[in-house]
């Protein structure tokens, strides 16, 4: 069964055995190890999960970086104050100029509002766009008007890596690396390593055959034991992945580039 706490386990494992360190995300932007994984966590509800994928992750002797929402589904005072000591990053995955519907200024103050929040629990020192598949507006045009970089922020995954070098592994929609039911959790890379199951990746990390630096991002929502939960899941995220396909046809949701940003920035 895939997409289990068990498999996400052996995932990791395979990466240690295999020569890989690990490090939060702000340790990499800070220094990047020679051969490292950062495993990112967009903890966009089910919050608890978060806690599953941690603890597997302090067992094998790793760190991750989880990024919270705003939102209660997400933010769960209990659950982060438990990432946090567990020894994780505690990051903010925002949303805000979704939230203020487009409106700039308003959305400048909730995500300073916001930031300072979730600094009670963590000296929050990165940031990661909420995809909000079912909204027009992209979180990141934020940053076309304002600079992240002001409030002590130093890396926002979409911006600060380059993913020529790094390779980017996403479960979004509860597949991996699937751009078709993905609307925004897509970057530019040269790598193209085919994956579809856990497995798939473990084969390719025990083939000494990927890039030296990787960054794995799970939704820990879509992971679960096996049991009716994980069926649901499955369920969901079948009909919500049909629903993204059609968006993106429908809409022909421009990938928007890192360039783009950079020139703003
Ligand atoms: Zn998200």
């Amino acid at each position: 069964m895939d997409f289990t706490f068990k498999k996400y386990k052996e995932l990791i494992q395979a990466l240690k055995d295999n020569g890989y360190t690990f490090q939060t995300f702000e340790d990499f932007i800070k220094k990047p190890n020679d051969k490292v994984v950062v495993l990112r966590h967009d903890v966009d509800r089910r919050s608890k999960h978060s806690l599953d994928q941690g603890r597997d992750e302090v067992e094998v002797g790793a760190v991750g970086s989880y990024f919270f929402r705003i939102v209660p589904e997400s933010n769960q005072p209990d659950v982060m104050n438990k990432i946090v000591d567990m020894g994780h990053e505690l990051a903010y995955h925002y949303e805000d100029l979704g939230m203020a519907r487009g409106n700039y200024e308003k959305a400048y103050e909730l995500y300073k509002k916001n930031l300072t929040y979730f600094r009670k629990f963590y000296p929050v020192s990165t940031i990661c766009m909420h995809g909000s598949p079912a909204n027009s507006i992209d979180n990141r045009d934020i940053w076309k008007k304002y600079n992240y970089r002001d409030h002590d922020i130093i890396g926002e995954p979409y911006f600060d890596v380059d993913y020529d070098e790094v390779f980017y592994i996403t479960d979004a929609g509860r597949m991996w690396n699937n751009r078709k039911v993905s609307v925004r959790d897509k970057v530019t890379t040269k790598f193209n390593f085919p994956l579809k199951t856990t497995d798939d990746i473990i084969k390719w990390i025990k083939s000494g055959e990927l890039p030296n630096k990787l960054i794995i991002n799970t939704h820990p929502h879509n992971w679960s034991n096996f049991g009716l939960l994980w069926v649901w899941i499955l369920v969901w995220q079948s009909i919500k992945n049909l629903v993204k396909k059609v968006l993106i046809l429908i809409k022909g949701q421009k990938s928007i580039t890192v360039s783009d940003y950079k020139k703003t920035n």
